[in-house]
């Protein structure tokens, strides 16, 4: 039985971190690339390296495709694209827009083209625009195209709440759905720390300060490092998805998808409970965090909406009908 194929679009700091963590895992081959010539092929074979070590066979190949060549991307089972530019310290996740419209298309373009029947994970910012401009560019059915950010404002809420706690993060399970920036929506009641639900074990008022640090996860690391943003925790958070895909662990994640009434909510990428197997979104979670969240989706609309008007004339491409 020959292995799965990941590609990695984007060998900087989450694409390469990303390619690793598969490469350990022996996930799949990888291959890894990018618009610069060189640090994939380098970075990939540096990965090889390490296979004696960390005793992995999984391959990893990295390819430029600064010629516009993706020929070696060619059939892979899963894409993960974190092409594009990070956020510096000020900047909103929003602010990246324009940029990074213009690399995902460009990059869902080639990759359509050479692996038709892939699963496409989204994870270049801002990510629930980019998701939906990468659904509408790939033209790919809704259960293939998906984004990576619920998996990690998730795991980022269950570090605080561990380490509020003093309990082992294998203990905390927590759910943030909704939008990647200001809009997402931790949900304390559905967190849990072995099995009781947070209202029940901490006062409200560190329960806030948890869902604000989680709202705010993202910009405390970009602060920290001063150049480019976090990758440590987005790279594993990617390669939980990967992974779900690749087993086909019919795995319930906060990933973001396409919305067609779903959750009371129409042609929007947004975060929700997806149960993601083989096939990428099996079926969306049902469950009592659906009642809650209907009662949310004019308010996401609203913000979504105006994030997305902010780029004039990317917003027939992103929003859609
Ligand atoms: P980085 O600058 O380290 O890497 C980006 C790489 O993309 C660079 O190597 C660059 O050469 C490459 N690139 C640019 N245009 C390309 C193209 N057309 N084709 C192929 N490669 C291209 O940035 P990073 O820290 O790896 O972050 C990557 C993206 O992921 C950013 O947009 C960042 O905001 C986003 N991100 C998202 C999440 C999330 O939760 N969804 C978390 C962290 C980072």
């Amino acid at each position: 039985m020959s292995r799965k194929k990941v590609t990695v679009v984007g060998g900087g700091f989450v694409g390469s971190t990303t390619a690793q963590r598969i490469v350990d895992l022996e996930l799949a081959d990888v291959v890894l690339t990018d618009i610069l010539d060189g640090p994939p092929a380098g970075k990939a074979l540096d990965m090889v390296e390490s296979g004696p070590v960390t005793r992995t066979d999984s391959r990893a190949t990295g390819i430029s495709t600064s010629s516009g060549d993706y020929s070696g991307t060619a059939n892979s089972d899963v894409v993960v694209i974190t092409a594009g530019f990070p956020r510096k310290p000020g900047m909103s996740r929003d602010d990246l827009l324009k940029a990074n419209y213009d690399v995902v298309k460009a990059v869902v373009e080639q990759i359509v083209k050479h692996s038709p029947n892939c699963i496409i994970i989204v994870v270049t910012n801002p990510l629930d625009a980019m998701v939906q401009a990468a659904f509408k560019v790939s033209g790919f059915p809704k259960n293939r195209v998906l984004g990576m950010a619920g998996v990690l404002d998730s795991a980022r809420m269950s570090s605080f709440v561990a380490m509020e706690c003093k309990v082992s993060v294998e203990n905390v399970h927590s759910f943030v759905l909704g939008g990647h920036g200001d809009d997402m929506v931790p949900l304390p009641r559905y967190s849990t720390v072995a099995g009781i639900p947070l209202p029940d074990l901490l006062p409200a008022n560190k329960i806030d300060a948890i869902v604000q640090r989680t709202r705010k996860g993202g910009a405390e690391i970009v602060n920290l490092l001063k150049t480019g943003s976090a990758y440590y925790a987005p790279s594993a958070s990617a390669v939980e998805m990967v992974e779900a895909i690749l087993k086909d662990k019919k795995k319930i994640l906060p990933c973001a998808v396409y919305l067609e009434g779903e959750y009371g909510i129409k042609g929007l990428c947004v975060g929700v409970p997806v149960k993601l197997g083989a096939s990428g979104r099996r079926r969306d979670h049902p469950d009592q965090v659906d009642r809650r969240r209907k009662r949310r989706p004019a308010k996401i609309r609203r913000q979504r909406k105006r994030t997305l008007h902010r780029s004039g004339d990317l917003t027939e491409v992103v929003l859609g009908n």
